[in-house]
């Protein structure tokens, strides 16, 4: 891009308040960071397309806030503090409006997670969005997606299948309500879990965030970490509008639904009560769903205790 590529950039993604680390930032030809002695750098990349990841005239703060919300839930999982991040932009045109509204969703999220915007890359094309986030960890401390053992207990944060439930909305394939309106909120908003991320970070053994759905996801932990696991579906936390949903519809909404950003962790038990100290502080709800056992694959207890596969519960892929 040239015409106005540079008071384009300058308007919409050079920051003015001063950010931790950052030697050099915006403007130019690379950036210099700073990392204190102790700490390792921790990196993850995210690329969203328009009519792939997000569909065509989704409003732009949303795509902003979204794009960001997923690198950080990332480096929360790692038990990262996010520091940095670049963002590489392909537009069809420059539209001010759209770029107005674009930055703002990034820096709604920038506040809240205290990540910096340090550099990036501005061309003509189809819309896409490419972020590269940084974060840091005590040196030796990021959290594992191996590392789970037998005995561990499994836990999440928050609730699950709002998003799914908040997608069924946008969808018109239930009748909007004020339950479904928060939903939707849900998944247009979501809220990584940082500080509950590094907080809860040196007392557990795994952990990933819960993008493609709490099935999916425990499976890669499971995977890596070369063990199975038993949940009890009467544990599984639910919101309201969710718990209605499964008592009509089944389990396959929580189960199986993405796009949450909570984090599902194992720990030892002898941790139960650190890391219940650590949820009532932060005000974030942790709750413990199951046990990691040694026989690979996800074992589910039904409301009647008795054990059964996830597809039984009516798990599907979304
Ligand atoms: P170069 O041609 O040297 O790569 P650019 O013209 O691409 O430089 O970018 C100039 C400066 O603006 C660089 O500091 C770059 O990091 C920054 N920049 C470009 N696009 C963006 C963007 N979308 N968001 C943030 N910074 C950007
Ligand atoms: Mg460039």
């Amino acid at each position: 891009m040239t015409l106005g590529e540079f008071d384009l950039i300058e308007r919409f993604f050079q920051r003015s308040r001063a950010m931790p680390g950052v030697i050099v930032g915006v403007g130019d030809d690379a950036a210099v960071l700073e990392l204190p002695a102790d700490r390792q750098l921790v990196v993850t990349a995210d690329t969203l397309i328009e009519g792939v990841h997000f569909p065509v005239a989704t409003a732009a703060f949303d795509i902003g806030y979204k794009v960001l919300a997923v690198s950080v839930s990332d480096l929360a999982a790692m038990g990262a503090m996010p520091r940095w991040y670049t963002l590489a932009l392909t537009l069809p045109q420059a539209d001010e409006s759209w770029l107005g509204d674009f930055s703002a969703g990034l820096a709604a999220l920038e506040e809240a997670s205290g990540i910096a915007l340090i550099g990036g890359d501005t061309t003509r094309g189809a819309l896409s969005v490419t972020i590269q986030a940084m974060g840091w960890v005590r040196r030796g401390a990021a959290v594992r997606r191996a590392g789970a053992r037998p005995g561990d207990d499994v836990y999440v944060t928050g609730t699950l299948g709002d998003a799914a439930l908040g997608l069924k909305l946008v969808r018109g394939e239930v009748g909007s309500a004020e339950a479904f309106e928060r939903c939707r909120e849900r998944l247009d908003r979501p809220r990584p879990r940082t500080v509950a991320g590094y907080s809860l970070a040196p007392f557990v053994t795994a952990m990933i965030d819960c993008s493609d759905g709490f099935v999916a996801d425990l499976t890669h932990l499971l995977e890596a970490s070369g063990c199975g696991a038993e949940i009890d579906l009467r544990q599984l936390p639910l919101s309201a509008p969710v718990r209605r949903w499964v008592s009509e519809h089944g389990w396959a909404l929580p189960l199986g639904g993405g796009d949450d950003y909570e984090l599902i962790f194992t720990a030892d038990p002898a941790q139960r009560s650190v890391i219940n100290g650590i949820a009532d502080n932060l005000h974030c709800a942790v709750t413990r769903v199951g046990v990691i056992v040694e026989q690979a694959g996800i074992r589910l207890l039904d409301e009647q205790g008795h054990g059964i596969e996830p597809a039984q519960a009516g798990y599907r892929h979304f």
